[in-house]
């Protein structure tokens, strides 16, 4: 296993241009990763809420048991650090349903990145588990202390009844609070960065001044960086017919009205535009110190050579894909692959 090239500059390899990109040989096959490649595991398929436009219910998604380090996960571990991959994310489902489980498994992977982020509608930051010293912490904090450098919160309005008609929390837990937030700001300090995460619906936020009334409820809880997404567009192929593919369908909100206002607001400035084939990004301040991300985007089957992502499924398969079953990356997941189309997908067929 070793690093055989960087590509700094455009570099033609094997009849392809590639920079910002790493090139490994990981038991003795040859990958190309990009240097800004992010791993994602998806330490559980399921979660305590049912948001009405939860991609997870609409794309291949394997089930599995809360995820567990294992020889397989140190293998993508080792991959990953080979490839030069600086960012780890925890994601689910929801990957606090099993605070213990999250902090044993953050334990092998926060350290070996260079920022780390966990994706969770909050329901057991605050709850307690044992550290590495076998001491009784919270998880947010044995996170912290593990070097998590930031936390996504999902919360899809600020109007407490509407964000639990939007999320349909299963349970006693009905989502995070007002004081919630303000604890999770508080423990989280200087160093980790907490965001608020809001998918842009026609039944929730879906304008500009219902995202500047966002803005405001959250700043005056601690939250300085937020970010609103309309729900990722999933090719057919790919896509499985659902309740949550018709409410996506029925109450999509188009970015591009809402980003030709904000660029010329007068309380808004922009920082970053970056409109690729895959992904439409805004980010602005507002009021100087407050960064807002208005995105969207779109999936795509496993893209190219170049592997931008690595996601690791709750099967503990790893794709370079969220949608594609057929993008494992590696060779003897291909029964996995195969069989997980013929059940989830079946219009893309059996791929040879
Ligand atoms: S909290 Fe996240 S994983 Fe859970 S249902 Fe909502 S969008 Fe899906």
């Amino acid at each position: 296993m070793e690093l055989l090239k960087v590509f700094k500059e455009p570099e033609e390899y094997k009849g392809t241009r590639y920079w910002n990109a790493n090139l490994i040989k990981f038991e003795d096959k040859e990958y190309i990763v990009s240097d800004k490649a992010i791993l994602t595991l998806v330490t559980v398929a399921s979660c305590n809420a049912a948001c009405k436009f939860c991609s997870n219910d609409i794309t291949f998604h394997p089930n599995g048991k809360y995820m567990t380090f294992n020889d397989e996960l140190k293998r993508v571990l080792d991959f990953s650090v080979l490839a030069g991959i600086k960012k780890v994310a925890f994601s689910g489902g929801e990957p606090t349903a099993n605070p213990q489980k999250l902090y044993d498994l953050a334990s092998n992977f926060i350290p070996a990145f260079s920022t780390s982020r966990i994706h969770t509608n909050g329901y057991g930051l605050m709850h307690e588990i044992k550290n590495k010293d076998d001491k009784s912490t919270i998880l947010l904090k044995g996170l912290i202390n593990l070097g998590l450098s930031g936390v996504t919160l999902s919360v899809a309005h600020f109007d407490t009844e509407i964000n639990r008609e939007i999320m349909r929390f299963n349970g006693r837990w009905k989502g995070l609070t007002e004081s919630d937030i303000e604890e999770i700001v508080r423990v989280s300090g200087q160093d980790t960065s907490v965001r608020l995460s809001c998918v842009l619906t026609a039944k929730g936020i879906k304008t500009v001044d219902d995202i500047i009334n966002y803005v405001k409820w959250g700043r005056s809880l601690g939250i300085k960086r937020f970010i609103f997404r309309s729900p990722s567009w999933i090719p057919s192929d790919f896509s499985k017919e659902t309740q949550v593919t018709r409410y996506n369908r029925l109450n999509h909100v188009n970015i591009d009205p809402i980003t030709n206002i904000l660029d010329t607001h007068p309380d808004f400035k922009i920082k970053f535009t970056e409109h690729k084939t895959d992904s439409h990004v805004h980010v602005y301040t507002y009021d100087n110190e407050i960064t807002i991300d208005i995105d969207a985007s779109s999936e795509e089957p496993d893209p190219d050579i170049k592997i931008r992502r690595l996601i690791v499924m709750a099967n503990q398969v790893p794709y370079t894909s969220w949608i594609d079953p057929y993008s494992y990356l590696f060779e003897e997941h291909k029964n996995i692959a195969t069989q997980a189309a013929i059940k989830e997908l079946p219009q893309l067929g059996v791929v040879t």
